[in-house]
């Protein structure tokens, strides 16, 4: 059947959930930072979805190794070994500089995971009496969807009418030390934060902030668990955004890139003591670390493993904070943020809301996302080339100035 952009927005308006508002663009096929739709146009995808696409649309070797797993074996579920988990387990271990893995699917899955893992570490471990354990997080936070993360979401429209809400976290502003510093008790089991907030609107912390976090977890006792699913994996130059501050935390939580934009990927990676307070039956998901999850996880780590990407953000990362600086002042823009291929940009409300730059992005040939209303955000795929990126600015140029 022949959908037109119309017909197929139609049908998902009829018989979809309402929970997103998507740009009005009905995408058909994608290669590399480059996006077809139904029509045949073409958009420049500076989304990447939300960073699940660092590595680019149908990446050869992703998609190979995707294609071969699927003729081999796709699921055994954790009842039996397979043949790729426990390589798949040990080089990402390996790349995190840590000893274990405990994989599941999606992000939000990742941060459950890492909430039980510190609250059985506090019982078990450290001493904290039963049902008391706290964990502190930021304001303004995202770490996902489920009951017990949007009990400690600061955003309305992620929390309203979906209580009761799951007791048991202490919000601090981000990027206070003083704050977190008070907000640490001997029942405190964890410290939970994005290295850089993403859906708040890429929100870089103060110099030294996650440095005295490091410090004072470590004072305290107190496990830092980094939420790196979207700030991680090459996004900000870095294998790790934590490593621009030379911080190695507790706790990785992974996700996103790590399924290459293939398949849902997402791991808790941190020490054999703490990982090891889960025994067979406390804790589990039926496609965790399923093998095709592992192939193509595998070849992303691969991937990272040479440093080009992280080197690729790095420079490119560079080259757009520098025009983006530029487009600061000159009354369009009020204020830029971000590191490497990953940005922020606030746009000032005489020139529209986040979501009209958006669609008038859209008519150019760019799909970006707005966020908290007054906010683009710029997150190409890590492959994309200098022409492109410097293409896709251009018509942000343009729209900001009218056109
Ligand atoms: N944590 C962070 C920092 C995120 O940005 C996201 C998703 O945007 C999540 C967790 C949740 O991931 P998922 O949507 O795969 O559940």
């Amino acid at each position: 059947t022949t959908q037109t952009t119309q017909s197929a927005i139609a049908a998902a308006e009829a018989h979809s959930a309402h929970n997103y508002h998507p740009l009005p663009v009905v995408v058909a096929t994608a290669d590399g930072a480059w996006m077809t739709d139904v029509e045949g146009r073409r958009y420049l995808d500076m989304l990447a979805g939300y960073s699940a696409l660092n590595f680019g649309h149908g990446n050869r070797r992703l998609i190979d190794a995707a294609k071969a797993q699927l003729e081999r074996v796709t699921l055994t579920s954790r009842a039996f070994h397979h043949d790729r988990f426990g390589e798949f387990c040990a080089r990402l271990a390996e790349l995190c500089g840590m000893e274990m893995v405990l994989p599941m699917n999606t992000g939000a899955e990742a941060v459950e995971t890492a909430v039980k893992t510190a609250r059985k570490w506090g019982y078990r471990v450290k001493g904290v009496p039963d049902n008391m354990a706290k964990i502190v997080v930021a304001a303004d936070n995202f770490h996902g969807r489920t009951t017990t993360i949007i009990s400690f979401s600061t955003d309305p429209e992620a929390r309203a009418d979906y209580g009761p809400y799951t007791p048991g976290f202490e919000i601090v502003p981000y990027g206070d030390a003083a704050a977190m510093e008070a907000a640490l008790t001997d029942n405190t089991v964890a410290v939970l934060l994005e290295p850089i907030q993403g859906e708040a609107g890429v929100l870089v912390p103060p110099p030294g902030y996650l440095q005295r976090v490091r410090e004072l977890t470590r004072e305290r006792d107190v496990l830092f668990i980094a939420d790196e699913i979207q700030s991680g994996l090459g996004r900000t130059g870095r294998t790790f955004a934590c490593e621009h501050e030379g911080v190695v935390p507790d706790v990785y939580l992974l996700g996103k890139a790590l399924g290459g934009g293939v398949v849902p990927v997402s791991a808790v990676v941190s020490s054999a003591a703490l990982l090891g307070v889960h025994r067979p039956g406390e804790h589990g998901s039926t496609f965790g670390g399923n093998p095709l999850a592992c192939a193509v996880a595998l070849e992303v780590i691969a991937m990272l493993r040479t440093g080009e990407y992280q080197q690729r953000a790095a420079e490119l990362g560079e080259h757009l904070h520098h025009e983006l600086g530029l487009l600061t002042g000159g009354g369009a823009v009020e204020a830029v943020r971000g590191r490497g291929l990953w940005a922020g940009v606030d746009i000032s409300p005489s020139h529209g809301t986040g979501r009209e730059i958006s669609e008038k992005l859209l008519d150019r040939g760019v799909l970006v996302k707005d966020t908290h209303g007054s906010t683009i955000r710029i997150a190409p795929p890590l492959v994309i080339s200098k022409e492109d990126l410097d293409w896709g600015l251009d018509q942000l140029r343009a729209v900001l100035a009218g056109g």
